[in-house]
């Protein structure tokens, strides 16, 4: 067994299980307490997380491949702490376009709805440039001075990331990008990326995780972390951009792809830009107002951690359509009126009455409902 302590006293370490020769089980503890275990199968890899280590696991991620490694399913259920209901549920399922994902949310009366349904396509991964590690960090077709900026840039930016992290007090997303960092291996890959036929340069991606590829960095977390770097922008930018890309890749091994929400909607985005701000690049990340914090934290933007920094650009995102089939299902709309017209059309809908307000003006004194 593998065993390596990541802070200077030791208080948090990293175990590895290895059976004939292939990690079967990981874990980091705190202590004497495991606060995130990863269980693999040649089919399966199974997360369970205990970040306030109380016995009861908040987070769990199963996440199903064929025996050839194909991705199949990722589900992933996080529990209140308090009550030990069910509070989120993602499911990311391969479709042609690309990764479908849904997402749950509970309500107060702990029923879960609809408040995502999106098609990750090929620029899922992509990034539009702007501690101590146990990892081994190795190069594909990059020369040594390249190699050597991009492993200062990672560790920068999980160096900075982390802290940040730990400063917002979100113990349960520090735990798991430190998991990612000190127990998998990187390989930069170095490469020139053209521009997308939007003409926005790609600074990094995660590697092979185009429309149909395996994306093995997200679906495999018993595999290598792989990211590309676009020889043709990444080190011409200054380190910190550097370094707040990479964070931003490896925001990618936890949340996934960007699915085309707004960057104030988007965990990657809004992760990146309230641990490291805009930075020099225009197409890089925005400054943190109150819902990017919120959507990082996956708190409310009245949150006490989130309420002293700039109000949000777009506070509202529309009102989707809580039925679970038809054509409608998951349909986000505009407005409210436009919503309780054409979502209710179709067998799938009939009956439906309301349609949920996807805002992070919830903690208001008036809080948004529909009608
Ligand atoms: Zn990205």
């Amino acid at each position: 067994m593998l065993d390596v302590p990541l802070s200077p006293a030791g208080c948090t370490r990293y175990r590895r299980v290895l059976t004939a020769g292939v990690v079967t089980h990981e874990e980091l503890l705190i202590g004497n307490r495991k606060v995130l275990t990863w269980d693999h199968s040649p089919t399966r890899s199974t997360e369970q997380r205990d970040a306030d280590q109380d016995g009861f696991v908040e987070r769990v991620r199963v996440i199903d491949r064929t025996a050839a490694g194909a991705f199949v399913r990722t589900e992933t259920t996080e529990y209140s702490p308090v009550t030990q209901a069910i509070i989120w549920r993602e499911v990311i399922v391969p479709v042609v376009a690309g990764l479908r994902v849904t997402q749950q949310q509970a309500d107060n009366s702990g029923n879960l709805w609809l408040v995502a349904n999106m098609i990750v396509s090929d620029a899922g991964f992509d990034q539009a440039a702007s501690g101590s590690s146990a990892t081994s960090v190795t190069g594909a077709n990059c020369s040594a001075a390249q190699l050597d900026a991009a492993k200062k840039a990672l560790s920068h930016g999980m160096g900075v990331g982390l802290t940040c992290l730990q400063h917002y007090k979100d113990t349960g997303l520090s735990l798991e990008m430190m998991f990612h960092y000190v127990a998998r291996d990187v390989v930069i890959h170095c490469m020139a990326i053209p521009p997308k036929p939007n003409g926005k340069i790609v600074g990094a991606r995660l590697h092979n995780c185009g429309a149909g590829q395996p994306c093995p960095s997200f679906n495999d977390p018993s595999s290598p972390i792989e990211i590309d770097v676009n020889t043709n922008f990444f080190f011409g930018l200054d380190e910190r951009d550097q370094a707040s890309t990479m964070f931003h890749e490896m925001l990618h091994l936890n949340f996934g792809g960007h699915g085309g929400r707004p960057p104030e909607w988007d965990p990657v985005e809004s992760c990146q830009s309230l641990c490291f701000g805009a930075g020099s690049h225009p197409d890089g990340p925005m400054n943190p107002t109150q819902c990017s914090c919120a959507t990082c934290l996956r708190t409310s933007k009245c949150d006490p951690r989130c309420k002293i920094l700039p109000s949000c650009d777009q506070e509202g995102l529309g009102f989707l359509c809580p039925c679970p089939t038809g054509a409608n299902a998951g349909r986000l709309f505009r407005t409210c009126s436009e919503c309780l017209a054409t979502c209710p059309s179709g067998l799938g809908c009939f009956g439906y009455s309301t349609c949920i307000p996807i805002t992070q003006s919830g903690c208001d004194s008036t809080p948004v409902s529909c009608p």
